[in-house]
């Protein structure tokens, strides 16, 4: 079976690459081991947790609402219809891909793919039903369908990383996947891990009224934004009745009748123990790259992560990689789509330009949102920049106020002679959103004095983006 292109794994990166490659006119397959196109973000990431987390600030909002003289009688969160809901959402966008797949005539091939070298994809015979495979299709190895290619895509993602010694059962240890299946809220939650998917599940659980602990290892929260925005985090989960230990550590996990024990010592202290009803474990993910035959060609690794090239080309010839398996990029959606769109304009001979990470967002959509694009504070100092911090509270902002939302910020980080804009570093309401203004500004190498002069319809959120903007030449109107 001849294709100029197959792709392995169908989510965000596997699904938009295959698209776009048909769209330049490419004949396409995509191996897919799951019987749903998507990946873990459309299944059990990206897109069923924001759906939890609007409920949860729906639902904080509505009490909220009551003190502003808004109340609702009986306000009621059945939290199985939240569920049933969630996965209609998730349900609905599968079948959007599949639609899309079908529109571009891209070849779906349900099966484990792996490579065998020399542009060759074996499809595992066990998981393609006997009526994909016919015998002409049936490969030397006697096993499944070999598929045939010049060029071939790795978009195989990642799963979630356990501690030595724990294993998710689906009843009292948990990764995401198991989480977003449960059926009632916990009473308590402990969950090992700071970074994006800790802070989100825990911010959700606690609005729904679980007791919720967070256990970190290093000394912050959300480790890889700006130390503000960490500090002003573990602030707010703090006044949100969120319990967060930093530079902490899990030590034995026991079962008890309620639960689970679980002993922690915090950096210089004795230990102690938690009683939990549930334990999300969220400390990282690995790639999904063990066992997809990369001993059968020259693709180089780096603990399991795929190296390549600014166009996302490994060192065999013809094979790319993208998403979260790539080496030293970071773990997010758009990322993973935007590596996607690079390797295939280059299959495609469309001289593409390559990623750009540092004008790549990163967006936690915990309460209160986070997003970020460039540098922090430290990593600019690091690098030697000379800067000036400008920085604007969302208390100041009148919009922030009609919504009941005052707490966070916006900080630039912009060089201090020439006001070139390194990076934006937003925590408070709809920051997800908001960052979008300073991505434009980053990719368009807008200055701080042409942000300055662009003008913002009063009242918004986005008058705090500007005015961040003018603190940086301490020209602020409202702060
Ligand atoms: P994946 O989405 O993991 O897809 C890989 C696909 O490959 C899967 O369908 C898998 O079944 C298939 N596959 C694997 N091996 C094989 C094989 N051998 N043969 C055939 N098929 C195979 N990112 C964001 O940008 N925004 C968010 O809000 C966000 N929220 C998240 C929340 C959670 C809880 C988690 C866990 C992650 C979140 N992420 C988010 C990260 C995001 O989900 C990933 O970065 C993204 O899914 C990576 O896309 P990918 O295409 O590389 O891999």
């Amino acid at each position: 079976m001849n294709f100029d292109l197959v792709i392995i794994g169908s989510g965000p990166g596997g699904y938009v690459a295959a698209i776009r490659a048909a769209q330049y006119g490419l004949k396409v397959a995509v191996v897919e081991k799951e019987q749903k196109l998507g990946g873990t973000c459309l299944h059990v990431g990206c897109v069923p947790t924001k759906a939890l987390l609007h409920y949860a600030e729906l639902y904080e909002e509505a009490l909220r609402s009551e003190k502003w003289g808004l109340s609702y009688q009986n306000l009621h969160l059945d939290y199985t219809q939240l569920i049933r809901r969630k996965s209609a959402i998730v349900g609905k966008h599968a079948k959007g891909v599949e639609y899309l797949f079908k529109k571009h005539k891209i070849e779906t091939i349900r099966g484990r793919g792996t490579l065998l070298g020399k542009g060759q994809v074996e499809v595992s015979a066990a998981e393609v039903s006997a009526a994909e495979v016919s015998p002409a299709e049936v490969s030397s190895t006697g096993r499944g369908r070999t598929l045939s290619a010049p060029n071939i895509i790795l978009a195989t993602g990642s799963s979630a990383l356990m501690l030595p010694g724990l294993t998710a059962d689906r009843d009292r240890i948990l990764t995401n996947v198991e989480i977003l299946d449960l059926t009632e809220i916990p009473k308590s939650l402990v969950v090992i891990g700071g970074g994006a998917v800790g802070v989100e599940f825990a911010s959700v659980f606690r609005s729904f009224g679980a007791q919720v602990t967070i256990v970190e290892m290093l000394p912050r929260l959300v480790p890889s934004e700006d130390e503000d925005v960490s500090a002003e985090l573990a602030r707010a989960f703090r006044k949100r009745g969120i319990e967060v230990h930093l530079g902490a550590k899990i030590g034995r996990v026991s079962r008890s009748a309620g639960g689970l024990e679980i002993s922690l010592t915090d950096s210089g202290q004795a230990e102690r123990k938690l009683s939990a009803g549930k334990l999300l474990v969220a400390v990282g993910r690995k790639p999904a790259t063990g066992h997809i035959g990369l001993e059968n060609t020259q693709v180089k690794t780096d603990r399991g992560f795929i190296e390549v090239d600014p166009w996302m080309e490994t060192a065999e010839k013809g094979v790319y990689a993208i998403g979260d398996i790539v080496a030293g990029a970071p773990q997010l959606a758009h990322v993973a789509s935007a590596e996607g769109l690079v390797a295939v304009g280059r299959i495609a001979g469309k001289d593409p330009e390559p990623v750009n990470y540092l004008h790549s967002p990163s967006a936690t959509y915990c309460d209160p949102q986070i997003a970020s694009v460039g540098l922090t504070e430290t990593a600019a100092r690091e690098q030697g920049h000379d800067i000036k911090i400008g920085k604007f509270p969302f208390a100041a902002n009148s919009k922030a106020s009609i919504l009941g939302r005052p707490g966070g910020f916006v900080k630039v980080v912009a060089g201090a002679r020439w006001g070139e804009i390194l990076g934006v570093h937003i925590i408070g309401p709809s920051a997800t959103e908001l960052i979008a203004e300073a991505v434009t500004a980053i990719t368009a190498e807008a200055t701080v004095e042409s942000m300055m002069s662009t003008i913002h319809a009063h009242p918004t959120l986005s008058e705090s983006v500007q005015e961040a903007f003018n603190n940086t030449w301490d020209l602020s109107i409202n702060a």
